[in-house]
């Protein structure tokens, strides 16, 4: 059986519970052996594009992990288990140093790192950060972290500090699944971000849901009279981009663009002159 998550996306059935926590057990000591390995975890890359769906204006980092007996697990089930028992933070900062990998061989390439709540909030998020791309000699200019609203309601004035800190250094902000979280445009004047991602589950309802595209015109426009840049993730269809693109959203990722690519497969992408 098939249970929504309540975002309109379908996970597996959950166990009962102790079953739920046994296997979550299981996934985090598998995941600490997967680090260490790291031959079973890679970065894919999926382009975002401009509105036309034309020009690639970068990519999101994706973890993927693929067990040796289980096969490939979704972020959507071993990131939050990484959340709960730390393991986020080495994880973390092998993505982090992966992506700094990547920038440092696409020099002109911008790339969007998924950063976690605990991640983020931890002490030494900032030192290493920049030790990585002070390491692989890229411009923070190349990276863009992607939050998410649950981390503003957290400790407000380190977390305005860190924003300010970040930003003054170069790296850009990314508030990623908007809309789904509390926070109101409104409480999002006090933090500096550059970019919000308008969650998939919207763009999914444009031209079924008369609210959708009201919704999304709204935050496009309150957006851009704050100076943001919208991104429309999920973008699906055509008829999906051609209603985004009226609204003048400036970015858009999905799998009408793009799926997410591994490596190899960007690259051919970044030769092609269309992007
Ligand atoms: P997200 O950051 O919102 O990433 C977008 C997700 O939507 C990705 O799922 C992507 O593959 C998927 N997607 C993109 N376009 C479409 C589309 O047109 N239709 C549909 N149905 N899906 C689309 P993915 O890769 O499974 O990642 C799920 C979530 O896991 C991410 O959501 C992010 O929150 C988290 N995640 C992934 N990689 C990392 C990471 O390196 N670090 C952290 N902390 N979280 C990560
Ligand atoms: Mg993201
Ligand atoms: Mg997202
Ligand atoms: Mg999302």
């Amino acid at each position: 059986a098939a249970k929504s998550d309540g975002r309109g996306c379908y996970r597996l059935y959950a166990p009962p519970l102790g079953k739920a926590i046994q296997k979550r057990q299981l996934l985090a000591e598998e995941l600490r052996l997967a680090l260490n390995r790291s031959g079973d975890l890679a970065l894919w890359y999926q382009p975002i594009m401009d509105s036309s769906g034309q020009n690639m204006l970068g990519v999101e980092a994706l973890l993927r992990w693929t067990h040796p007996v289980w096969g490939s697990i979704s972020p959507a089930d071993f990131i939050p288990v990484a959340e709960e028992t730390g393991l986020i933070l080495p994880l973390g900062d092998w993505v982090i140093r992966q992506a700094c990998l990547m920038a440092q061989r696409c020099p002109g390439l911008t790339i969007s790192i998924n950063v976690s709540p605990l991640q983020f909030l931890s002490p030494n998020f900032f030192a290493h950060l920049s030790a990585s791309v002070q390491q692989h000699g890229i411009s923070p200019h190349q990276l863009e972290l992607e939050i998410t609203e649950s981390v503003l309601l957290g400790e407000q004035q380190q977390v305005l500090e860190l924003l300010q800190r970040l930003r003054r250094t170069g790296y850009r902000i990314a508030l990623d699944d908007f809309g789904t979280g509390y926070s109101s445009l409104n409480y999002l004047m006090q933090f500096p971000v550059d970019t919000l991602k308008i969650d998939r589950c919207f763009i999914q309802l444009l031209g079924i849901q008369a609210q959708a595209n009201a919704i999304v015109e709204s935050v496009i426009a309150l957006g851009h009279s704050l100076g943001l840049r919208i991104t429309a993730e999920g973008v699906e269809t055509e008829s999906q981009r051609l209603a985004l693109a009226a609204a003048g959203c400036d970015k858009l990722q999905g799998f009408l663009l793009s799926p997410p690519q591994p490596v190899e497969k960007l690259f051919l992408m970044l030769k092609q002159p269309s992007g």
